[in-house]
């Protein structure tokens, strides 16, 4: 499927390149994972990224030692190089104080509250059977707001709440758009209900998806689990590092 470098590399991390934690700050990193990927990076000539819901800062110290250009709020903020840090659209539209307020009112023991500023996320992985209610109580919160001006983004045991207007599928368009993505044939691996706006767009840039652990449409095919996804890079990797 590889055999050349003008590919870029987009990698969902959640449930893509790292099992799924009891809470966000609890997923680990293999060491191994970092070496593939900085092969992966300089092979591809810094065309690869992290296409996540997370933060770039919270990314960075996921990864830390470790920056590659990425994604972050669900496009929130798009990163493209790492040697000059340049943010594209680093300031998304702050969310509004209201939203904070009441859906930080929802945390307990259990469920946990994720502040990323632009955006605001539920999570319920040690309370799955809250999934009804905390989805009732969101779309409670989302109807009191400005019509259409904020939407819910809903995940693998967690429910987001953040402003229209992008998304990760548009954050992709605009990635490939610049250099060093810019020309280059990107394939995708994502698992999630947001990854499926980016599965929507690769026709428009030529590009290919894997989905994990489910075929999600759009994808030419899906990894049964992250470590299979780790195995598979940690493999063009390794072929890479012969050449
Ligand atoms: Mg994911």
């Amino acid at each position: 499927m590889f055999g050349f470098a003008g590919q870029a590399i987009l990698l969902d991390i959640d449930g893509t390149l790292l099992d799924l934690a009891p809470t966000p700050a609890g997923v680990l990193v293999p060491s191994r994972l970092q070496a593939t990927l900085t092969t992966l990076w300089k092979w591809t000539g810094g065309g690869l990224a992290l296409i996540s819901g997370r933060s770039l800062k919270d990314i960075d110290s996921i990864f830390a030692p470790l920056e590659l250009p990425a994604v972050g709020g669900h496009g929130a903020e798009i990163r493209p190089t790492v040697a000059r840090g340049k943010v594209m659209r680093p300031k998304a539209p702050l969310l509004d104080e209201r939203i904070r307020r009441q859906v930080l009112q929802l945390a307990t023991r259990h469920v946990f509250i994720e502040d990323k500023g632009y955006s605001i996320a539920v999570h319920y992985r040690l309370a799955p059977e809250l999934s009804g209610a905390l989805h009732e109580a969101i779309a409670s919160i989302v109807a009191g707001l400005p019509n259409g001006a904020y939407e819910v983004l809903p995940g693998k045991f967690v429910i987001e709440i953040k402003p229209i207007g992008f998304n990760k599928g548009t954050a992709v368009l605009e990635l490939m758009e610049v250099p060093p993505f810019k020309g280059r044939k990107p394939i995708f691996i994502g698992d999630d209900i947001t990854d499926e706006a980016v599965f929507a767009i690769l026709p428009d840039i030529d590009g290919v998806g894997f989905s994990v652990g489910r075929l999600i449409p759009g994808a030419t095919g899906a990894f049964g689990q992250p470590a299979d996804v780790r195995a598979w890079l940690a493999r063009i990797a390794s072929r890479v590092a012969e050449q």
